[in-house]
């Protein structure tokens, strides 16, 4: 019984590297017990980008910070990239992560939640994304679109234009722009 686990653990921890070397992004784990639900079956076709920063004293990019203020209103995010373009993972991609709230896609899709993954940048309502995050955003975003079949990569006040306007002081045609250029 203890061999075989030993077989499992092994040939386990062989096919993540294998994963991690492919992906060759640097991605940092603070997964949360709140703010998505389980899901082993959805279709990821959508990627929405937000902004978030600690409104709730002390340091407003301190990650941990940031994570405790999702975990007062029981939201999450997929990813959250820091200022130094640090990118944390709260959610696994296959859950539904509570960021979109009440939205729609183009094509009339109502539960966002279910079908795409969310990005925050911190950023304040004052500044902008460092060239640091935007080069880890572009760089997320393409590992995403080689994992599965990404319709829409969209901002958060694209698809909840009445109640959001983030992400906020950032020039999305400019990084759209960068995002097909790099794309490989
Ligand atoms: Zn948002």
């Amino acid at each position: 019984m203890i061999k075989r686990f030993l077989v499992f653990a092994v040939s386990y921890s062989i096919m993540s590297s294998t994963v991690l070397a492919s992906d060759s992004l640097n991605v940092i784990s603070k997964k949360v017990g709140f703010g998505f639900s389980p899901n082993n079956n959805r279709n990821i076709n959508s990627v929405i980008v937000h902004s978030t920063f600690n409104n709730s004293g002390g340091d407003k990019y301190d990650i941990d910070l940031v994570i405790k203020q999702f975990s007062n209103y029981g939201v999450s995010a997929h990813y959250v990239i820091g200022r130094e373009g640090k990118i944390y993972q709260l959610v696994d991609e296959k859950d539904n992560s509570y960021h979109a709230g009440k939205s729609s896609l183009p094509d009339g899709t109502t539960n966002v939640n279910s079908c795409s993954i969310g990005i925050e940048i911190m950023t304040s309502y004052t500044e902008s994304p460092t060239p640091a995050q935007n080069q880890a955003l572009v760089s997320l975003i393409q590992a995403i679109q080689k994992r599965y079949p990404i319709k829409y990569v969209l901002r958060h006040s694209d698809i909840a234009p009445v109640r959001k306007t983030d992400p906020w002081n950032f020039d999305w045609e400019a990084f759209k722009t960068q995002l097909e250029n790099k794309r490989n």
